[in-house]
C-alpha cells in the first residue's frame, strides 16, 4: 500500500501517518523528520536545511527530490509500501514524484488531503511541542503535565520548534498557499484525491481515512 498524506502544516499529517504506518505495517517517511534528524546529527544536508526550516521556508526541490527518490527506491525494492508525509510541496516536486512512481511502477497511490482552516492551524501549532529525546510531537492541550513527554516519559524535554513561532507559522501558511496548494490542481486528473476533514477528533479522522481507502 502506498499512501501520500498532504495538507498544510498543522493539519495532523504526522499524527495520522504514524497511526496508518502502524495499522498497515508500512514505513512512515516524513521529509521534515529526515531533515530534522540530519540537522541533529550535524550532517552537511542537515546544517544547510536547518536555517531554511527555522525560517519556515522550503528546501530546494533538487535536494528534496534526490532524498525522496533514494528513500522510496529502498522501500520499493524491499517490496514494502510506505506513507509519504511532507512531499510533494511544490508542483516541481509533484512532477518529480510522478516520475519516481512511474519508475517504480506505482500506479494508484492513495492521495489523502487533510483540510483544516488557517485559524485552527495557528492555534494548533502555537501550542505544539516536540520532545528533544524521542521526537514525539504533542499538543499542550492534550497532555496532563507540560513538563513530561507523554511518549517517552522524559522530563523537561518538550520544546517549541522554531518553525512553530507565530511569525514563522504565518510564513509557512503563505508558502503552503502559494507553492504547495497548486499541487492539488496538478494531480487532479492524475490521481484520485481523497479529501478528509482534519478538525474531527484524531480517531474519527483515522476512521474516515480508512473508510475512503476501503471503498
Ligand atoms: P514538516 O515537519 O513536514 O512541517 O517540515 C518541516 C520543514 O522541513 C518545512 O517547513 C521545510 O522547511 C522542510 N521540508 C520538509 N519537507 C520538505 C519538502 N518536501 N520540500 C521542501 N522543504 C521541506
Amino acid at each position: 500500500m502506498q499512501i501520500v498524506i498532504f495538507g498544510a502544516p498543522g493539519t495532523g499529517k504526522g499524527t495520522q501517518a504514524k497511526i496508518l504506518s502502524k495499522k498497515f505495517d508500512i514505513p512512515h517517511i516524513s521529509t521534515g523528520d529526515i531533515l530534522r534528524d540530519s540537522a541533529k546529527r550535524g550532517t552537511p544536508l542537515g546544517m544547510k536545511a536547518k536555517e531554511i526550516m527555522d525560517r519556515g521556508e522550503l528546501v530546494s526541490d533538487d535536494l528534496m527530490g534526490g532524498l525522496v527518490k533514494e528513500t522510496l527506491e529502498n522501500f520499493a525494492s524491499n517490496g514494502h509500501g510506505f506513507i509519504l508525509d511532507g512531499f510533494p510541496r511544490t508542483v516541481n516536486q509533484a512532477e518529480i514524484l510522478l516520475n519516481i512512481f512511474n519508475l517504480l511502477k506505482i500506479e494508484n497511490p492513495y492521495f489523502i488531503v487533510l483540510k483544516v482552516d488557517d485559524e485552527e492551524i495557528i492555534s494548533r501549532l502555537s501550542s505544539r511541542r516536540a520532545c528533544s529525546v524521542c521526537g514525539a510531537i504533542v499538543n499542550l492541550h492534550d497532555i496532563e503535565d507540560p513538563k513530561v513527554c507523554p511518549n517517552c516519559g522524559s522530563v523537561g524535554t518538550l520544546y517549541k520548534r522554531k518553525d512553530d513561532e507565530e511569525n514563522v507559522i504565518k510564513n509557512r501558511l503563505k508558502i503552503y498557499r502559494e507553492s504547495t496548494f497548486p499541487v492539488l490542481d496538478f494531480y487532479k486528473d492524475k490521481f484520485k484525491i481523497i479529501y478528509v476533514k482534519g478538525t474531527d477528533p484524531i480517531d474519527v479522522v483515522t476512521s474516515n481515512i480508512l473508510k475512503e481507502i476501503e471503498e
